[in-house]
């Protein structure tokens, strides 16, 4: 299968899949241009998010016609790279049916604190807790994605790693610096 085939595929397999046992619609796969304000759906530099509501969206500088369509000619920066983003974001939504998701936990974590009275040293170390749980939850999304796109004959892998290890990196350092502290 081509880049582009295997694109089409899962995008298809997966936009409009029935997402009951959580919002009762199914799951949007669509495209946004990523912008500076909190109320953006993707701030500037995210790939991809998967909201848990059902909805993925995929970054794209220009949109194509229809957002809520499959456009792998115009993937960003090529159609193998796009599609391990979309990948990974499907497999936050395979985490997320599985759940309870390592955000989740983390805004349990969040939730829970009491700021006021908390110390500094605890509050690091929940910190790196909550952290770990992300840390999980991005690795399990790619290996998810690695399963998914296998299943659809993916052949480009070289592009699939590069993706994830620059994906999981950013996640790794930050927790690696919270555990130094
Ligand atoms: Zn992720």
């Amino acid at each position: 299968m081509t880049p582009r085939d295997c694109y089409l595929a899962v995008w298809n397999a997966f936009a409009g899949r029935p997402f009951s046992d959580v919002s009762g619609r199914g799951l949007l796969v669509f495209y946004v241009s990523p912008g500076p304000c909190p109320s953006d759906v993707l701030s500037i530099g995210e790939r991809g998010k998967f909201y848990p509501d059902g909805r993925i969206a995929i970054a794209r500088g220009t949109l194509p016609r229809d957002p809520c369509e499959p456009d792998p000619a115009g993937a960003l920066p090529d159609v193998a790279s796009e599609l391990a983003i979309l990948a990974h974001e499907i497999g936050h939504f395979l985490c997320y049916l599985h759940g309870p998701s390592g955000y989740e936990r983390h805004k349990g974590i969040v939730n829970a604190a009491s700021p006021p009275r908390t110390r500094p040293r605890r509050a690091w170390a929940r910190r790196a807790k909550s952290m770990r749980f992300i840390v999980e939850e991005e690795r399990a999304a790619w290996e998810h994605a690695s399963a998914l796109l296998a299943q659809f004959a993916f052949t480009e892998w070289d592009a699939f790693e590069r993706e994830r290890h620059e994906a999981l990196r950013g996640y790794e350092s930050h927790l690696a610096e919270l555990l130094g502290r």
